[in-house]
C-alpha cells in the first residue's frame, strides 16, 4: 500500500555495515520522520488489533525491538516484557542461546515476568536468518507461555528466516 511504500522509501541503507558484503537496513532514519514513524507504529497497532487471539504479553528483542514494542503493548494495554542479550537483566532469568556467523549468543528473560500459557506477540526490527527469533521463541516456551505471533517491520528474505520460526511470521516489508 502507499502507506507501506512511504515507510520502505525512509529505510536508508548501507552498504558493507558493519562489515563487508552486508547491506545494512537503518530503521532510525525512519523514526528520524515524526510523521513516517507514525504511520509505521500505527500500521503495527492496528495488524495487532486485527490478531484472532487476543495478545497477553508483548515482548521484543534487544534492542532495536524495543523502539516498538512498548508502543504496541501500551496500544495494547497489556505488559511489555523486554528480551535482552546476556547479563543484562536483573534477578532470576531463563536463557537460551543461538548460533551465529561465529560463535553463539544468549539471550535472556527476566523469570516469572510471563504466566505459563500466556499468549505472547514477539516484536523485532528486521528478521534476518531467524536465530534470533528462534531464541527468543524457545525462551517463551521454556516459560510455559505460547509465542502467537512473531512482528517484524523488515524481513531479508532471501535468508529464509522465517522457515526456523515455528510461529507465524508476520513482515511489513520485504527485500
Ligand atoms: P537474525 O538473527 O535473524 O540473523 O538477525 C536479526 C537480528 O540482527 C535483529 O535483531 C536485527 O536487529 C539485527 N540485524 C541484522 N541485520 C540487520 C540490518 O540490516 N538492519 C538492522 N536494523 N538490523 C539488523
Amino acid at each position: 500500500s502507499e502507506k507501506i511504500e512511504l515507510i520502505r522509501n525512509h529505510v536508508q541503507s548501507f552498504p558493507d555495515f558493519p562489515k563487508p558484503g552486508v547491506l545494512f537496513k537503518d530503521i532510525f532514519s525512519v523514526l528520524r520522520e515524526p510523521k513516517v514513524f507514525s504511520v509505521l507504529c500505527d500500521i503495527l497497532c492496528k495488524h495487532v488489533k486485527s490478531l484472532p487471539s487476543k495478545i497477553e504479553y508483548v515482548t521484543a528483542l534487544d534492542s532495536r525491538g524495543f523502539l516498538f514494542g512498548p508502543i504496541i503493548a501500551l496500544d495494547q494495554q497489556v505488559p511489555f516484557v523486554p528480551i535482552r542479550k546476556k547479563g543484562k537483566l536483573p534477578g532470576d532469568i531463563c536463557s537460551a542461546s543461538y548460533k551465529l556467523e561465529y560463535g553463539e549468543d544468549t539471550l535472556e528473560i527476566q523469570a516469572n515476568s510471563i504466566p505459563k500459557g500466556a499468549n505472547v506477540l514477539v516484536v523485532d526490527d528486521l528478521l534476518a536468518t531467524g536465530g534470533s527469533l528462534s531464541a527468543a521463541c524457545s525462551l517463551i516456551e521454556s516459560i510455559g507461555a505460547k509465542t502467537v505471533e512473531c512482528l517484524i517491520v523488515m524481513e531479508l528474505t532471501s535468508l529464509k528466516g522465517r522457515e526456523k520460526l515455528k510461529a507465524p511470521v508476520h513482515s511489513l516489508l520485504k527485500y
